[in-house]
């Protein structure tokens, strides 16, 4: 009996084009969140995005606050806490300012870059240091003009620094590529729950993923605060950023219901609320228990969204949250 031998030239191609097939699904694997930065990028998400749209909704009357150094809308929270808004601008972000007896603490650096410094000089003589909530270009853009800068320690964090500075990843800063991403010294690395001590004042950075993985929030318990960056904010949540997710805005969710006092104030980085003249952006822990029920209809399907790509859920009258594609952003 004879054997039967597949000649080796035969099964080569299919060798070949099995290996290209693997390495293709790798590259993509490996790659989603890149390609998606690339995507939102250069199509921008305000194409993509499904009606209705409360996005910058119009408010009637005037901005609240006062300007300073000609651009930045300032409004005092509470002793030594103010809001540092650019609500006439497209991001429309508000940084916030918490002032202690040896040092100040800036939430956020500005959306664009624009060198926020005149404005802190009217406000405080202290030294001010700077946390970003995330590290997308709109909560960073401004680091360039500071040398104390405060960052979460995660190993997402760490992982970027090389040679002593923190090198952004174009998926982490999301900016076009004619934007270079920044590099920067990190001056303060907080733990997750860790503390800052602006003498007499004593603020938490607690870690808040879901925006993004390594997002924060400032609680400053004295003055009853919660200052959430991109996590919640009035208008649209973006939950369906490269490494946004789901299941940790719920995590979250329910980690800050069940430790926050029930009378605490939300503040968050963008504005501006559709039922009152343009103000800082605050928001209630009902607000957040609103996201929460949202964000589980999302995940079990119970929930009526409108889009394809990326689908746009309502939360209350004040919030929607997008999403990316039914199977993204878990
Ligand atoms: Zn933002």
């Amino acid at each position: 009996m004879t054997k039967r031998v597949i000649p080796l030239r035969a099964t080569a191609p299919l060798v070949c084009a099995m290996a290209l097939l693997a390495a293709l699904g790798m590259v993509t694997v490996t790659q989603v969140p890149r390609i998606w930065a690339v995507l939102s990028l250069s199509m921008g998400h305000y194409v993509w995005m499904p009606p209705p749209s409360p996005l910058k909704p119009t408010p009637g009357g005037a901005m609240a606050g006062r300007v300073l150094a000609g651009y930045w809308r300032v409004q005092t929270l509470a002793p030594g806490t103010y809001a540092i808004g650019e609500p006439q601008d497209d991001p429309d972000n508000y940084e916030y300012l918490l002032v202690g007896k040896s040092r100040a603490l800036l939430i956020d650096s500005g959306a664009h870059v624009r060198d926020i410094h005149p404005a802190l000089a009217e406000l405080t003589h202290l030294p001010v240091t700077v946390i970003p909530t995330h590290l997308h270009s709109d909560h960073t853009n401004g680091l360039r003009y500071f040398d104390r800068i405060a960052l979460i320690d995660l190993p997402e964090t760490r992982g970027r620094v090389t040679q002593g500075k923190v090198h952004l990843a174009r998926f982490q800063f999301m900016a076009p590529y004619s934007q270079p991403t920044p590099v920067f010294a990190v001056s303060e690395w907080v733990k997750p729950d860790g503390e800052i001590y602006l003498g007499g004042r004593r603020v938490r950075v607690l870690s808040t993923p879901g925006h993004t993985a390594t997002s924060v929030s400032i609680h400053d318990p004295s003055a009853g605060l919660l200052f959430t960056g991109d996590m919640i904010y009035t208008t649209t949540l973006f939950a369906f950023m490269p490494d946004s997710s789901l299941s940790a805005y719920l995590a979250t969710a329910d980690r800050l219901l069940a430790i926050l006092p029930p009378d605490t104030m939300i503040y968050g980085a963008h504005c501006c609320r559709n039922d009152r003249p343009a103000t800082a952006p605050w928001l209630t822990l009902q607000d957040l228990r609103d996201v929460r029920s949202a964000v589980a209809a999302v995940m079990s399907g119970k929930a009526r969204g409108q889009g394809w790509l990326l689908k746009r859920y309502p939360v209350n009258a004040r919030m929607t949250l997008a999403t990316f594609y039914p199977l993204g952003n878990r």
